[in-house]
């Protein structure tokens, strides 16, 4: 089977969905590109220099296989028969704009329905960059213990009635790279 780029397919089988997607396919498409292309030309060099755990050697390489024939590919076609494309599968990789961006828009979206009618304070809580390797090879432990830290700190100062004296409510979201690709480990928290 011979597979094509994705692209917008057009005519009256297209569901909304399909053209959310390829409308965003083409928008951000040198965008996606340039990070695919970052990864396939630099993160072999970049990991002979560098230790690294086996799950970033993963990522790396599905995002630089991303929607390309490597990965394979998957058929959609109308019920009614009236047309069918192939597209390239995707990484599904959290930090790949290229497949990721519609599940990004979509989390967004369910968390600004939680957001009350009140004030918000965008708050970071991060930890010193000595423990970044310790971070690396436990991710799963040092993040809760950052959140658990986080959230203890948070309940006790807010109800103390010297600052607010109310039991906070708030969402937390985990970074653990920055957009230029630098690592830092923070918590981004809204209350
Ligand atoms: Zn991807």
């Amino acid at each position: 089977m011979t597979l094509h780029e994705p692209g917008y397919a057009g005519g009256a089988s297209a569901t909304r969905l399909d053209v959310v997607l390829n409308v965003r396919s083409c928008v951000s498409e040198d965008m996606e590109r340039t990070l695919r292309a970052i990864f396939q030309t630099h993160f072999e060099a970049y990991a002979r220099a560098h230790r690294l755990p086996a799950y970033v050697h993963r990522a790396a390489y599905w995002i630089s296989h991303c929607r390309t024939a490597a990965l394979g590919g998957h058929l959609r076609r109308c019920p009614e028969g009236h047309s069918a494309r192939a597209f390239y599968n995707s990484c599904h990789q959290r930090i790949c704009p290229q497949c990721q961006g519609l599940a990004t828009e979509r989390w967004l979206e369910r968390q600004r329905a939680r957001l009350l009618w009140c004030a918000h304070h965008h708050l970071i809580f991060t930890i010193p960059h000595e423990l970044n390797a310790l971070w690396c090879w436990n991710r799963a432990p040092m993040a809760k213990l950052l959140f658990g830290a986080v959230r203890e700190t948070l309940v006790e100062l807010l109800g103390d009635p010297r600052y607010l004296g109310a039991q906070p409510a708030f969402l937390a979201a985990l970074h653990t790279c920055r957009r230029n690709a630098g690592c830092i480990m923070h918590i981004t928290y809204i209350s």
